[in-house]
């Protein structure tokens, strides 16, 4: 498996492998970029069938945040860890109390935090062994929530501000009355809910799990619909905040709103998705600039902040996308790619 004639690499600083055979530790750690500043992204664990995969995701992720730290105006990097196994079964203590001496290797080259398949209390455990490990504890509430290391709140918060940039841009209204449709209530698309209806839209929801949707209908008069409807729904926006690659040429033909604007990861299948969004007259809000809320968050916490300081800085995503699409508008280029483009001038030495 060579590494510099890898798909996925793309100038990367610094990639490294790790393994602890007593804690039954194997990991990735992968730098792409420290122009900026010190590489920041998640650790995720996941059954990778073998360690190909695993590079191939830490290679593309690691860029990713390159380019989210970027747009999101904090003094970072991209990078990101990958541990090989099985978060339910194979994960202990040692573990990753061993990921933590991995990360620590980096000198503060590389901040780690959490990703899917580890939790606050798994950072915990990390950070016994390295002062590099962010998001173990927030210090600094949007909007009055109480918060606890997981940035989804401001996730949350980030995505409502993004999506108002959205609507305005778009439909040139506030959203009093506006109808959106979120796929996935969980801990973002929940809170997200809730910042719509206070704003006044009329929400749509989905998810696979009924006690998710449940809530929603109670507390926000949210209608339900069965997943497979959620994108086709007739709305003026569809935020999707459950998983990745679902907006691709079948589900764009069906697609009645004419604004997308979610926190999920790497919403289009494919680069090339942007320009049929915008060839249908319908603004994509580019993922990765609308979902920094939790990046910024962890820059906060690593300061002296404040609450006010946090949601000013969250705020900052409606500007930075209405520049984005007032630049696509210009130069008749897709949104993610002028997003693209912006984050490389940011970033590039
Ligand atoms: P979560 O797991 O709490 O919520 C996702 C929800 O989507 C769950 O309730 C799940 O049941 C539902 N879901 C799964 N498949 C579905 C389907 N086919 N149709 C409808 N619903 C479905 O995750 P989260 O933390 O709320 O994150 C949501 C998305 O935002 C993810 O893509 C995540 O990568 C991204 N994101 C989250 C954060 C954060 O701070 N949590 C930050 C950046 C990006």
């Amino acid at each position: 498996m060579a590494l510099f004639e890898h798909p996925e690499f793309d100038n990367h600083e610094h990639v490294s492998f790790y393994h602890d055979k007593d804690a039954g530790l194997k990991a990735i750690i992968a730098v792409h970029n420290t122009n900026l500043g010190p590489a920041l992204g998640g650790c995720r664990m996941w059954p990778y069938a073998n360690s190909e995969e695993a590079l191939t995701d830490v290679l593309r992720l690691s860029k990713g945040m390159t380019y989210k730290a970027a747009m999101a105006e904090v003094p970072l990097g991209g990078g990101k860890s990958v541990i090989i196994g099985n978060p339910r079964a194979d994960k202990s203590m040692n573990m990753m109390k061993a990921m933590g001496r991995f990360v620590d290797t980096f000198g503060g080259a590389y901040y780690t935090a959490e990703d899917s398949g580890i939790s606050v209390q798994d950072l915990q455990y990390m950070a016994e062994e390295s002062q590099y490990i962010a998001g173990t504890q927030a210090k600094y509430h949007v909007r009055g929530e109480v918060a606890d290391g997981n940035p989804a709140p401001s996730t949350a918060y980030g995505t409502f501000v993004g999506l108002k940039a959205a609507v305005e841009s778009k439909l040139k209204s506030d959203l009093q009355g506006v109808r959106v449709a979120i796929q996935g209530v969980g801990h973002v698309g929940l809170r997200l809910a809730r910042h719509l209806h206070e704003a006044g839209a009329e929400l749509v929801v989905s998810d696979i799990f009924p006690e998710n949707v449940e809530q929603a209908e109670k507390q926000f008069n949210a209608k339900v619909v069965s997943p497979d409807q959620i994108l086709s729904a007739d709305v003026d926006v569809v935020a999707p905040c459950a998983m990745g690659a679902i907006i691709n040429e079948k589900t764009l033909a069906e697609m009645k709103a004419r604004v997308i604007a979610g926190a999920a990861n790497n919403q289009l299948s494919e680069e090339r998705i942007g320009k049929l969004c915008q060839q249908a007259g319908i603004l994509y809000a580019p993922d990765y600039v609308l979902n920094a809320g939790g990046i910024i968050d962890i820059h906060h916490q690593r300061m002296e902040s404040s609450d006010d300081a946090l949601r000013s800085h969250i705020e900052k995503i409606g500007d930075t996308l209405t520049a984005i699409f007032n630049r696509s508008d210009r130069e008749q280029q897709a949104t993610n790619i002028v997003a693209n483009n912006m984050a490389e001038e940011r970033f590039s030495k």
